[in-house]
Parts: structure tokens; sequence; C-alpha cells
């Protein structure tokens, strides 16, 4: 049961994380362009116009006139604007992928949301002295014996943590 339940908490952070990182992506790639590239120019990514952008390939004939790494840059007023749907393109180059960053918000910010509310109801059922595991009044059971019901060890969420 604890190894299902520290599982639940990484994600829990994972999907948070992922998707407060859409949202200030979001918000950064309506005004700028943030790019990361290699050497080679045969791998990019970026986030512009509500867009998180890949592209990899071979190496144009020509070196790049930038170095590789992170790049950063105010979009111009026309190029400003914001995608809705995934974009492919295929270059004699190199082929990108832009997905519109609501899509990982959505995937990670659902899961997140579930799971928050998850833990605030163990931890409520925790506080009242019910098993977290099946809801079980553990009145008059000791704090670290297991649960009649069900057979979890642990009492509460909070007892758990370091
Ligand atoms: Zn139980």
């Amino acid at each position: 049961m604890l190894g299902q339940r520290s599982i639940r908490r990484g994600s829990k952070w994972v999907c948070t994380f992922v998707a407060a990182a859409c949202l200030a992506g979001f918000a950064v790639s309506l005004l700028y362009w943030v790019a990361w590239r290699d050497s080679s120019y045969r791998v990019a990514v970026w986030i512009e116009g509500g867009f998180v952008g890949g592209k990899w390939g071979s190496a144009p004939r020509t070196p790049p006139p930038v170095a590789a790494g992170f790049e950063f840059a105010e979009l111009p007023a026309a190029m400003r604007g914001v995608g809705l749907w995934p974009r492919v393109m295929h270059n004699p180059n190199s082929d990108s992928l832009e997905v519109p960053l609501w899509m990982p918000f959505l995937v990670t910010a659902g899961p997140a949301a579930w799971l928050w509310r998850k833990d605030r109801r163990l931890a409520k059922l925790a506080r009242v002295g019910k098993c977290t595991g099946c809801g079980y009044d553990r009145a008059g059971v000791g704090a670290r014996a297991k649960c009649p019901e069900c057979g979890l060890a642990e009492t509460s969420p909070s007892q758990s943590r370091r």
C-alpha cells in the first residue's frame, strides 16, 4: 500500500509540475519565442504562440548563424497569435511537430486535480480517525495496528510524511 501511495504522490507532483509548466510556458509563448537547439542543428525544441514545438532531422548544409543552446527573443507583433491544433511540417532537411500547450495541460491538470482531491479526502478521513483505505472507524484500534477491515497498516498520510 505504501508503494502505491508514494507512486500516487509522485504522479501528483509530476502532473502538477507539468501542468504549471504548460501554463507558464503558454503565458511566455504569447510574447516570446524561447528555443533550445543542439550544435549540429539537428534537434531543436521551442515554445511560441501557445505551442511547444520540436524539430528533428539532418543538419542543413550551411551551419546555423547562432550557437547551440538557449535562445530567447521577443516576438514581433505581427508574429503573435495562438494556434489551437497540432501542426506537422515536413521540410527537406527536417520534420517538425508543434503541439498546442493546452493539450499537455489538460492531460496533466485533470489527473493532478483528481489526485489532490483524493489526498484531501484521505487526510480528512485520517483526521477523524478513519482508515484511509476503507473508511472504517479506527476508534479503539491501536495507532500502529492494521485496519481490521482492509488490513491497511498506515493510519494517516501525515504520519507517513517525513
Ligand atoms: Zn481499512
